[in-house]
């Protein structure tokens, strides 16, 4: 079954913190590297159906990114901590799964600043750098501290958040337009001050900036995102990738996350 997957990721440089994201896309039968495809045109066609990234069942409607309601409402994928760590109980030894929380939630959790359309505050586990800020869209990024688990990351987080942004500006972002003109080591100390006057706890992380190029030929003036629920067809020139969304000549977009499980045809 052709079913569509978040975009794979790898670094076309071998420099940790200089990095060049190379997109493959699996569509179920084939793996795609989206790169070579830049300037050329693509269709992506859905087909109507949409089978459940968890358990493979058919599904009328996706949850949460691609799972069935059953699953939604069951797996350690989509538990609330996700969106919200502040939230997540399995220090106390809460969870839906706890082998799962050992592994996602129990490890170091990364704070970090990334400017993604405007500079932002986040949380990822640690083995999610640098594919988290790949995926947000990010064109730099820098960890501000390790916490020793989701909860207390999310707690610095929520501190932060009463100072700056926590959303992606994606519209910014997939115009090239990144709103931010300071300094990140800058934001970095002011960000660390807080957390200090707050008394949490963190462990210092090193400064290292990272900086994302994506592959891009020119940024739309102006965004128009599609709907493969609406319109089953998203066909273009591809003009570029960046984040998870592919972006068509004439600012038209898709973003290939939100329809993880949907049934598509690939044809280039
Ligand atoms: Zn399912």
């Amino acid at each position: 079954m052709p079913m569509l997957k978040k975009m794979a990721v790898a670094n076309s440089l071998s420099a940790k913190t200089s990095i060049k994201p190379v997109y493959t896309l699996f569509s179920g039968t084939e793996l795609v590297e989206m790169n070579s495809l830049i300037g050329k045109r693509i269709s992506l066609q859905f087909t109507g159906d949409i089978n459940c990234i968890k358990c493979g069942r058919k599904t009328k409607k996706s949850f949460g990114q691609g799972f069935c309601y059953p699953c939604f409402v069951s797996a350690p994928e989509t538990e609330e901590c996700v969106i919200r760590p502040e939230l997540c109980r399995a220090h106390e030894g809460v969870a839906r799964d706890m082998a799962f929380a050992r592994e996602n939630c129990l490890i170091d959790q990364v704070v970090y600043l990334a400017v993604s359309g405007g500079l932002k505050v986040g949380v990822t586990r640690i083995h999610q750098v640098p594919t988290r800020w790949i995926d947000q869209g990010a064109s730099w990024a820098i960890v501000l501290l390790t916490a020793p688990n989701r909860h207390s990351a999310g707690v610095v987080e929520v501190e932060l958040k009463k100072s700056f942004a926590d959303k992606t500006k994606w519209q910014s972002m997939l115009k090239g337009k990144d709103e931010f003109e300071g300094d990140l080591l800058q934001e970095k100390q002011r960000a660390l001050a807080l957390v200090e006057e707050a008394s949490l706890i963190h462990n210092p992380a090193d400064n290292s900036i990272y900086q994302i190029e994506y592959p891009v030929l020119q940024y739309p003036e102006k965004i128009k995102s599609s709907n493969l629920d609406k319109d089953p067809l998203f066909s273009g020139t591809l003009m570029g990738i960046r984040g998870q969304y592919l972006i068509l000549e004439g600012g038209v977009v898709l973003n290939v996350r939100s329809y993880a499980g949907y049934n598509v045809e690939l044809s280039f």
